[in-house]
């Protein structure tokens, strides 16, 4: 996965002077364990061992992404991707704080250089929603902030380096910053002679699509770069009304569109969730990009698949899709020079 956690953006937010409704609507989103369960009908045994973990990485789940859950249903697909469990708790071996050692990659503050020609900005501390499998939750954030003194080091390692034509916003998330400050970075970007395409990977407008303001689209519009917004939905839950009007102003934009989903134990591991996400997406305009296996992060364990598995499902994928609408099932090694693709397993017969 590529975008990272979030701690809270409240400080962010008091650099607009009016607070949108996507702010208000972040700002509301912290909850407790007992309020959610609350909120959905859901017996209090389905949290009762819950505060454990959302003491360790808390709960945070948007009103407007609480509404795809369905109400007294411990099994939803949605809430296991934010209801803190005891399973978190429990050590595993080989799942680590910093499975990525990304350290090695990061030459300035704020700025990851892992491949060739694409380089990654830390634009944000802060995400919508807090995904108990997300490999950033024990990211030390306040060491990669990017403040005014980081960006001008970041502009300048990136004016340096022509080989880099892709700058790819991610966080955090992103779009957790005001359109306002969003609005400088790309107009510094847009100056660099070298760089073709501006990036966004970012969960907010899935979380909550009232993101994606009259400012963003505006924005988006008018960049000389070329535009790609890569998204996170993990199950075709996730794609109610709201979000599919907000895909297709984005596409209006002409900005380019694709998913990446983390195949998750309980969640998305089955051929029908994934079919049923591919053939949904493209319904709302969005190609299914990568399909990653899990990072080996601590507290995560308990949403593993494994490799074998995680081979057959892409194989089954393939066996029952048009190639376009099969995301690539890629993991990430630390070293390698791309995300790492892992070979799909087909069935020996066709149709
Ligand atoms: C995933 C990732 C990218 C983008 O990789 P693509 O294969 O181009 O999508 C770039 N930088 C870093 C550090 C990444 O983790
Ligand atoms: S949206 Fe979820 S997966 Fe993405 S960075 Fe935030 S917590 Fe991690």
């Amino acid at each position: 996965m590529i975008h990272r956690t979030g701690t809270a953006v409240q400080a962010e937010s008091t650099q607009e002077p009016q607070i949108a409704s996507w702010q208000a609507q972040l700002a509301a989103a912290a909850l407790t364990p007992q309020q959610l369960a609350a909120r959905l009908d859901l017996p209090a045994t389905a949290v009762q061992d819950a505060a454990g973990a959302a003491g360790q990485f808390a709960l945070r789940v948007p009103e407007a992404f609480l509404r795809r859950m369905q109400p007294g249903n411990p099994r939803d697909p949605l809430l296991l991707q934010v209801l803190p469990s005891a399973a978190e708790l429990t050590p595993h071996p080989g799942y680590s704080a910093d499975p990525l050692g990304e350290t090695d990659s990061n030459p300035v503050q704020g700025l990851i250089h892992k491949y060739h020609g694409r380089v990654l900005l830390i634009a944000s501390g802060g995400c919508a929603i807090n995904c108990r499998y997300c490999f950033r939750r024990h990211f030390p954030y306040s060491d990669n902030q990017l403040g005014p003194e980081q960006w001008r080091q970041v502009m300048t390692y990136l004016a340096a380096d022509p080989s880099i034509e892709e700058v790819i916003l991610s966080g955090g998330d992103p779009l957790a910053t005001p359109d306002a400050r969003l609005g400088r970075m790309m107009d510094e970007l847009q100056e660099l002679p070298h760089l073709k395409r501006l990036r966004l990977h970012t969960r907010l407008p899935v979380v909550i699509p009232d993101r994606i303001t009259p400012e963003l689209l505006q924005r988006l519009a008018a960049s000389p770069l070329q535009t790609v917004m890569v998204v996170h939905i993990n199950h075709a839950n996730e794609l109610d009304a709201p979000l599919r009007s907000a895909l297709a102003k984005i596409r209006e934009t002409g900005t380019t569109l694709l998913n990446q989903t983390v195949l998750l134990r309980g969640i998305n591991d089955g051929l029908a969730p994934l079919k049923q996400l591919s053939e949904q997406l493209f319904e709302a305009g969005v190609l299914p990009y990568y399909l990653h296996l899990l990072d080996p992060v601590a507290g995560a364990a308990h949403f593993a698949v494994t490799e074998d598995s995680a081979r057959r499902l892409a194989g089954a994928l393939a066996d029952n899709l048009p190639g376009y609408l099969v995301p690539r099932l890629v993991c990430e090694r630390a070293g390698a020079s791309a995300k790492v693709p892992l070979t799909p397993i087909l069935s020996e017969n066709g149709a």
